[in-house]
């Protein structure tokens, strides 16, 4: 019996992955990774591994949650080592605690391998420190759509709000799959007390080449431009600062050069 890796590939750099991550996904025979995963990470997998997608295309599952956990196990039988590898880290909107489940039924030894969360990758690209003693002292990782098989019909299953009495002035709140609505994200936010002029920045494909970052507030959120996905808000007065000195300042995404992913100061 084989152990199985969730591990976390991080938000899209390959240079972002855990030393440890790089090392297993080098030595793979087998991986079954997500579509959020990016392709340069995906290249540093030997090409004699079995690679095989388990993720969504155009909204559609290739596989069911169900289907993924019972293909984790039957390799697990038969090799040494199997590659569960996700976008970001495994144990944030990964689904890795019903593929835990599953593994622990069957008797099969796994290791959870972090990776660096969405959340914190688009912080760093966009330059903004989450929490800081003048401004937030919470961080709020959270989301109000999810996945759409098995779990929807579990009535023990969080419902999708977002939890408003846990946002104070001094939380920074980061929304995963803010969806295309982003008037409706506004009018939540407004609804919940924030502020018109509080800052949002939407943070797509971070560390990509394609990465996008555009800043407004909550007001402005509602007509804002939609950025492709995967794309995630930050909205919280530690992004004020930023939206002050990047004011009259575009940024142009140049991804032949890593350094230029990140916004510029003019
Ligand atoms: N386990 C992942 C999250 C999976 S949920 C993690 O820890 O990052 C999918 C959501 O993650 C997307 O809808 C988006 O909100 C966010 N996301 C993932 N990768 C991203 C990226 N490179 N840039 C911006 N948001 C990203």
């Amino acid at each position: 019996m084989g152990k199985v890796y969730l591990i976390g590939a991080g938000p899209g750099d390959p240079e972002l992955l855990t030393v440890k991550a790089a090392r297993l996904l080098e030595q793979a025979t087998i991986v079954l990774h997500d579509s959020l995963v990016s392709r340069e990470v995906l290249q540093i997998i030997p090409r004699s591994a079995e690679i095989i997608d388990v993720g969504k295309r155009c909204g559609q599952k290739l596989l069911t949650q169900d289907e993924i956990n019972a293909l984790l196990v039957s390799y697990a039988a038969s090799r040494e080592a199997v590659i569960r590898l996700k976008g970001g880290d495994p144990v944030v909107f990964g689904r890795a605690g019903e593929e835990i489940e599953a593994l622990r039924r069957a008797g099969v030894a796994f290791e959870i391998v972090p990776g660096i969360t969405a959340a914190l990758g688009a912080a760093a690209v966009a330059g903004i420190s989450l929490t800081d003693r003048r401004a937030a002292s919470q961080i709020v990782i959270t989301t109000y759509s999810r996945g759409s098989d098995s779990a929807l019909a579990d009535p023990f299953a969080v419902t999708p709000q977002l939890n408003w009495a846990a946002i104070s002035s001094s939380t920074t709140l980061v929304l995963y799959m803010p969806g295309a609505d982003y008037a409706e994200v506004s009018r939540r936010l407004r609804d919940a007390g924030q502020p018109d002029d509080l800052t949002c920045v939407i943070v797509s494909n971070a560390t990509n080449a394609q990465q996008q970052i555009c800043w407004t507030n909550v007001a402005g959120l509602a007509s804002a431009a939609k950025l492709a996905a995967p794309a995630l808000l930050i909205v919280g007065r530690v992004a004020t600062q930023q939206v002050e000195e990047i004011a009259a300042t575009r940024w142009r995404p140049e991804p032949s050069e890593r350094q230029s992913k990140h916004p510029t100061i003019s």
